[in-house]
């Protein structure tokens, strides 16, 4: 049978199963547009990547916007596109989106796990499947072939087709929209992993989790994480809408504007005579989150704003709890005061998207029914870079944002 040919497909559409076309439109990224989303997100045609043996060409009907493409189009803390150029990508441009919902288009000749037509959703971990340190037991989340993939990749959701290693893909529960199966896997896996992997401090029932950014992506799943497992989690926001938010989904909340003891600690803050002045403003919060409790401080503090909250985050930790991070979303130079760690036999404990078995068990709680997707907006892809910018400004919905690529799907 002749084989058909396709040079592009239109925009909102899918080519018929099988068919890859030769371009795609994409949302790019490129060195000299580097800046705020508005300026750096470009809709572009590019080619349709190749695969290797062990890839999957994946039709994306749904994209998940996270927070990293932000960095990424920021082009700060680090300049990707060289370092795509550095690892031999001579595109010149950057495909982000580090989630995603879509069909397998075409298989590498040893990739067994899903076939043509399979919908899948998308793990974020990217590792050569003979990495010798994964083989070995190591970590994958560290191992030296290790990438947040649609992030230190190129080729990720935000376009009609994208490239994963076979190990990425997940069937998508049937119960799920596309959208939602776009938006859980990343923010979903971390949160999962925060929680879970250190352990003696690993989430146990009656646990009191604090959570920063409660409304945002990692929030929602860290609330429902922590709800499950018979834990009480205090969100704490930025305004009121995500406070009534945070409410509803179950969490008890904490408005961080009702306070002012954010940002790096001073000298001052550490010495007799001035110390007392960030004491008390911290205390306050204490006083609430006692009150919140009956009188418990946070077993786990889920840390991702850096700059503006490790202080506090170090402060109100339990006596042998944990303050987990992944990110510095307000700023890398994370200060402390050091009395409030060790004194108090606290661990501050550093983490990184999820290891291939906890996107399994994220993955198998969502099929589940057990923790839901939240879908705050859904874009089509022609407007993203406006959902894109409303994140940029913590301007956004609570929730996570989706982008529409495929328009003529029911759901
Ligand atoms: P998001 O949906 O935009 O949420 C970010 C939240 O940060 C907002 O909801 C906002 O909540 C809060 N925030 C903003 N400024 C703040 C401040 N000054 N103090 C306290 N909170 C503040 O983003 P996300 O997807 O949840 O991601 C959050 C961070 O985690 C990002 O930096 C992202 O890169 C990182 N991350 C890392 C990994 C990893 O594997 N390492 C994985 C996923 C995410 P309020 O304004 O309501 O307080």
């Amino acid at each position: 049978m002749e084989k058909l040919e396709m040079e592009i497909t239109t925009l909102g559409q899918i080519p018929p199963l099988g068919v890859v076309p030769k371009l795609m439109h994409a949302l790019t990224i490129r060195q000299d547009r580097y800046g705020e989303p508005s300026k750096a997100f470009q809709l572009e045609v590019v080619p349709v990547p190749d695969i290797a043996d062990d890839e999957v060409l994946i039709a994306v009907v749904s994209a998940g916007v996270n927070y990293n493409s932000l960095w990424a189009c920021m082009g700060y803390p680090v300049n990707l596109i060289e370092y795509l150029k550095y690892n031999g990508d001579v595109t010149g441009f950057h495909i982000t989106g580090s989630d995603a919902a879509g069909i397998v288009y075409k298989i590498g000749k040893n990739v067994s796990n899903v076939a043509v037509g399979d919908e899948v959703v998308i793990a974020p971990i990217y590792f050569d499947s003979n990495d010798e340190f994964i083989i070995g037991g190591g970590d994958p989340t560290i191992a030296p072939t290790a990438k947040a993939w649609g992030f230190e990749t190129n080729w990720g959701g935000y376009a009609q087709f994208c490239k994963v290693k076979d190990h990425q893909c997940h069937i998508k529960p049937k119960h799920l929209t596309w959208d939602e199966a776009a938006t859980y896997m990343l923010s979903g896996g971390t949160a999962y992993s925060m929680l879970y992997q250190y352990i003696p401090n690993n989430i146990k029932k009656g646990d009191v989790v604090l959570i920063w950014g409660g409304g945002g992506g990692l929030g929602v799943m860290a609330i429902q994480l922590a709800l499950l497992n018979g834990a009480i989690p205090i969100a704490v926001v930025g305004n009121n809408e995500r406070k009534e938010f945070c409410e509803k989904l179950g969490a008890k909340t904490i408005l961080r504007t009702n306070y002012a003891c954010w940002g790096q600690l001073q000298k001052e803050d550490t010495l007799p005579g001035t110390q007392d002045k960030w004491r008390n403003a911290v205390k306050g919060m204490r006083k609430e989150i006692l009150l919140i409790t009956g009188g418990k401080d946070p077993d786990i503090v889920v840390e991702h704003p850096g700059e503006d909250t490790l202080p506090v985050s170090v402060f109100l930790c339990k006596k042998g709890g944990m303050i987990v991070t992944c990110a510095g979303t307000t700023g890398y130079l994370g200060t402390f005061d050091l009395r409030y760690l060790w004194l108090h036999k606290k661990r501050l404990q550093g983490s990184h998207g999820a290891k291939p078995d906890e996107f399994a068990k994220l993955h198998q709680l969502i099929n589940e029914n057990k923790i839901t997707p939240i879908i705050s907006e859904v874009f089509d892809i022609q407007n993203a870079v406006e959902g894109i910018q409303k994140m940029y400004d913590n301007k956004h919905l609570p929730g996570s944002i989706a982008i529409r690529i495929v328009n003529n799907f029911q759901n």
